[in-house]
């Protein structure tokens, strides 16, 4: 099935040893939700024979049924368990005080129900969803520290943390000789790229940051499918996630979707393989998550890693001019 696919590709979780498929698989919005157990089981299938190895999850989608499908999956396939990584990320658990944020408690106790819901022994990387602003980061760096010397976890890391929270985190268990966070899982594409291409970029050297990003098409968007309006059974259509298309959706990212669409015609890409390709040629991202509703999303998405060597400087060039926010280098004195 995956013959027609071009071969996978691995980078490094930045200074990490652990080697990640340049292109991976997450479950935010999908599994447990939108599409069907069966379907779920499809697109973790054609990811494997691709050679996809990361499988992402969290607590907090589908409230812990994305991890539940994606956990039955795992046991029915019975891969051999160093072919793949899964994730978690702790932060919104549930609605009573200790079912949230990045306390010990928390963060011990979300490990052990995603451990439970995703039928695995150890998770490969766990991330921070968000940084929590009550709780000391010195609290939430011994307790990752301590989940991996019990085995359960054997990565981590922060998601949407600022530079300085990184850097804080990093500085706490250098001091205590503690596990660092290694990796950082920031939204990445066409339109958001400050946080990766700017504001980490003394991490990348400094402390060997990895960045497994999400929402390379902008939830969509940069697939061109929202010219004319908002297609039904599309992301963007979906009840309760009026936020997330008033921030997505807007007329700058419509137009500027639509001036990209001869570049990828002229590459023999289509859109969302462009943009995806796009992600890739950053050397700081570590893996690309796609996200699919069908296993033909996916494959096209997959299939984006074939387009990378055709996104030469003068091609880049052109997608800068229309896209127009490329982070400013830093001054030089
Ligand atoms: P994308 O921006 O790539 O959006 C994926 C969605 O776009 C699909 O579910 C599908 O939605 C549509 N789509 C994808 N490919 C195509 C295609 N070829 N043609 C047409 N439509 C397509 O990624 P996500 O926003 O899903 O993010 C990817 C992963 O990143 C998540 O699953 C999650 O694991 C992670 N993530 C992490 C976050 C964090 O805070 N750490 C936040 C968000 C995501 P549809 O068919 O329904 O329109």
């Amino acid at each position: 099935m995956s013959s027609t696919l071009p071969a996978m590709e691995y980078r490094r979780l930045g200074r990490s040893g652990v080697q990640v498929s340049v292109v991976s698989l997450g479950s935010w919005l999908t599994f447990g939700s939108q599409i069907r157990n069966e379907v779920a089981e499809d697109l973790m299938r054609l990811s494997y024979d691709a050679g996809i190895n990361f499988f992402d999850n969290a607590e907090a989608y589908a409230h812990g049924r994305s991890e539940q499908v994606m956990g039955d999956i795992l046991r029915k396939c019975a891969w051999d368990r160093s072919t793949y990584l899964v994730s978690s990320k702790v932060y919104w658990g549930g609605d009573k005080p200790n079912q949230r944020g990045l306390s010990r408690k928390h963060v011990v106790e979300a490990c052990h129900a995603a451990l439970k819901r995703l039928q695995v022994e150890y998770l490969d990387l766990y991330f921070c969803h968000r940084p929590d602003k009550d709780t000391p980061i010195e609290e939430t760096v011994w307790a990752m520290h301590t989940l991996i010397q019990q085995g359960k976890v054997l990565y981590w890391g922060t998601s949407e943390w600022s530079a300085q929270q990184i850097m804080e985190a990093y500085a706490i268990a250098r001091e205590h000789h503690l596990v660092p966070p290694t990796m950082e899982q920031p939204q990445y594409n066409l339109f958001h790229r400050m946080r990766v291409e700017h504001e980490y970029k003394r991490l990348y050297s400094s402390i060997g940051l990895g960045t497994t990003i999400w929402s390379p098409l902008a939830s969509g968007v940069l697939t061109g499918k929202y010219a004319a309006g908002i297609p039904e059974g599309t992301r963007l259509a979906r009840r309760g996630l009026e936020w997330l298309k008033n921030t997505v959706l807007t007329e700058d990212n419509i137009r500027k979707t639509e001036l990209l669409k001869p570049i990828a015609a002229e590459l023999g890409a289509t859109l969302p393989q462009l943009a995806i390709a796009w992600c890739l040629v950053c050397p700081h991202v570590s893996t690309v998550i796609l996200g699919a509703s069908t296993t033909e999303q996916l494959r096209e998405n997959i299939a984006a890693l074939s387009i990378v060597p055709k996104l030469t400087s003068d091609v880049l060039e052109r997608i800068e001019a229309i896209v127009g926010n490329k982070p400013e280098p830093e001054p030089e004195y």
